[in-house]
């Protein structure tokens, strides 16, 4: 029974210390300190400095490198997940990840068809609504 009771102080003592770690972790100074933690998500890896920023459509995304920018462009619903993909034509993320078209390298995606035909036709306009 003493045992039991050293030993869950023991815990107590490991749990109060890690909170205290985290809390004053963060206290300290936010700013600098989630920049380089952000994760790039093609690689899972951590972004070092100000990594490679790219705008896709209404997003800015940061990848750690360019290699992982370039898989992203083939294929942005993997990484984004196929919920909420951006439409440029109808400017609503409502586009279907099975409805799609790479222009210059990158992969777009539509709500439907016609959409896609109007971005076709038409793809410097739509894409220049974007490009700030
Ligand atoms: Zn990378
Ligand atoms: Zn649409």
């Amino acid at each position: 029974m003493k045992k039991f009771i050293l030993l869950s102080l023991f815990t107590c003592a490991i749990l109060i210390s890690s909170n205290n770690n985290t809390f004053s972790k963060y206290g300290a100074s936010d700013s600098t300190e989630t920049v380089s933690k952000e994760l790039c998500i093609v690689s899972g890896e951590t972004i070092e400095g100000s990594g490679v920023k790219y705008v896709y459509l209404n997003k800015e995304i940061t990848f750690c490198c360019e290699g992982c920018e370039k898989s992203f462009k083939k294929n942005p619903a993997k990484y984004l997940g196929s919920e909420g993909l951006w439409c440029p034509v109808c400017d609503e993320g409502d586009a279907k990840a099975d409805i799609s078209e790479i222009t210059d390298g990158t992969k777009y995606y539509f709500c439907s068809e016609g959409c896609k035909e109007k971005f076709t036709s038409d793809s410097d306009t739509y894409l220049s609504n974007y490009k700030k």
